[in-house]
């Protein structure tokens, strides 16, 4: 079903009133994890100022480690929809688990399905089940036709509203986070009609260099960005080494633009 050999032309994704994979490039942006009131307002306004025209924040985090920060969960959610009431943004948040897809679902635009749950089937199918646009990220370790199989479990269910995300993969390489896998972009956009957006600040997970990678994804044919920015990254309780600061985040959505005109 998501395949081009099954439908031509590009599907586009209606959000509010937003249409993902047209004519114009749309960038999320927000912090890793909603972690105050304070936070995710000055972060939505700020994104919304620089041009972003979606918000994240995470909720209910998949951490790595049982002792990190886990989310605001419930209380997060809450904020986000305040965030959203107070600025227009659309949100998205990441689904962690089908236990609580009915409380994400009823606060956010956009459900984000996490690398680390790219093929919890169950969740795929529940997601499939909902009529809710879903921006489903790349597994830690999965090839892209894995990631499109993934896809094809939730439009199966009848939900076609389908992002892809390429958020980095697991290499030898170890100066960097992840390795932005750039190369799915434009296979990605042959094999599917899906929109496909990328998130440097995962994929290359290096603060300073993520600019660079929001550069290279548009340049690479993205058709959307999903970016963390936080207002102190140093302070940010959650992946603050890749976060973007508002100053920094301006800048790189400038010479986002420049390139997105020059394509
Ligand atoms: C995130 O977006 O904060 C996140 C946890 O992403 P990923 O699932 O790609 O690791
Ligand atoms: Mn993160």
């Amino acid at each position: 079903l998501v395949s081009r050999e099954v439908k031509a032309e590009d599907s586009q994704v209606r959000v509010g009133d937003l249409t993902l994979g047209g004519a114009a490039i749309h960038v999320i942006a927000g912090p890793c994890s909603v972690e105050s009131r304070e936070q995710i307002i000055s972060t939505a306004q700020a994104v919304k100022k620089a041009g972003a025209t979606m918000l994240r924040g995470g909720a209910f985090k998949p951490r790595t480690s049982p002792y990190e920060f886990q989310g605001l969960k419930g209380d997060g959610l809450a904020l986000l929809a305040e965030a959203r009431k107070e600025t227009g943004l659309l949100v998205t948040t990441e689904v962690k688990d089908t236990a609580t897809l009915d409380a994400v679902a009823q606060h956010t635009d956009i459900l984000q399905v996490g690398a680390r749950n790219m093929q919890n089937f169950s969740l795929l199918e529940a997601v499939g089940e909902t009529r809710k646009p879903v921006l489903l990220k790349r597994g830690i370790s999965a090839t892209i036709k894995e990631l499109l199989m993934a896809a094809e479990y939730i439009v199966a269910r009848g939900n076609t509203q389908v992002i892809l995300c390429e958020r980095g993969i697991r290499t030898f390489e170890n100066m960097t986070r992840n390795t932005l896998d750039l190369n799915a972009v434009p296979m990605l956009k042959a094999l599917t009609h899906l929109p496909v957006f990328v998130d440097p600040s995962h994929g290359i997970g290096v603060r300073k260099a993520v600019p660079a990678m929001m550069r290279a994804a548009v340049a690479a044919g993205a058709d959307g960005l999903i970016v963390e920015v936080h207002p102190d990254p140093p302070r940010a309780k959650s992946d603050g080494f890749q976060s973007l600061d508002f100053s920094e985040f301006e800048k790189a959505m400038g010479e986002v633009r420049a390139i997105a005109a020059a394509m």
